[in-house]
């Protein structure tokens, strides 16, 4: 299992298509949500959107592996879609928040787990990509850079954390890690950078 969590526009979603597009051996895990599908989205291959109902009927069948409440709308990611793939060997990419990652970790689960954070270089950056994407509406965009913070603190919480500073850069470090744990080996991150990195983005 291999998460990637990052505030909102930091790019872990290209960098899950990256790496499920190079590698046979890696697929996304598909979520449910309860938001809006984006212009260019599809359902049943970015998310499968429910509407709350739908959602609430599967947290109550225990359906989900994990499920959260992110800007007001409901994701989760359900048993059914990654068990079948989970048992074959194949590496499971969650696209999901700290509040999954935290669930999904708690369950003890029988799969090895690795926990990706993933940063922006900077926050002008940041809101620059935000700004870029589908939702023209300047209001979800100054919504998602205010998260930003509360999101950013729980970075202590992973085993990793990469800074996407260029796309291939930082897939390239992803992949090299997967590749060590997979071998039962860790590699060290650079802690005093990545503390110095943090204290940039959130002063
Ligand atoms: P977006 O609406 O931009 O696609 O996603 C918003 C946030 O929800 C992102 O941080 C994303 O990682 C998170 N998210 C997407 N799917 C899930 C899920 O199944 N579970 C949890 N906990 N978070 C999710």
């Amino acid at each position: 299992m291999v998460v990637l969590s990052s505030p909102s526009g930091v790019g872990k979603t290209t960098i899950a298509n990256l790496l499920s597009q190079r590698s046979k051996n890696f697929k996304i895990s598909i979520s449910h949500t309860t938001r809006s599908p984006r212009i260019n989205e599809l359902d049943g291959k970015d998310y499968y959107f429910v509407n709350k109902d739908k959602f609430k009927a599967l947290i109550k069948n225990n359906s989900f592996f994990e499920h959260a409440e992110v800007f007001g709308n409901l994701y989760g990611t359900t048993k059914e879609a990654v068990v079948k793939k989970l048992n074959k060997g194949v590496n499971i990419l969650f696209d999901i928040d700290w509040q999954g990652t935290k669930q999904l970790e708690k369950q003890k689960l029988d799969y090895k787990i690795v926990t990706f954070f993933i940063l922006p270089p900077s926050k002008e950056v940041l809101k620059e990509r935000l700004s870029n994407r589908d939702m023209k509406d300047k209001l979800i965009v100054n919504e998602r850079m205010s998260q930003f913070k509360s999101d950013i603190i729980h970075w202590k919480e992973y085993d990793y954390i990469v800074i996407n500073n260029d796309l291939e850069k930082c897939y390239n470090q992803i992949k090299e890690i997967i590749v060590s744990e997979s071998k039962g080996l860790k590699k060290n991150i650079d802690i005093e950078n990545i503390e110095g990195k943090i204290q940039e983005l959130i002063n």
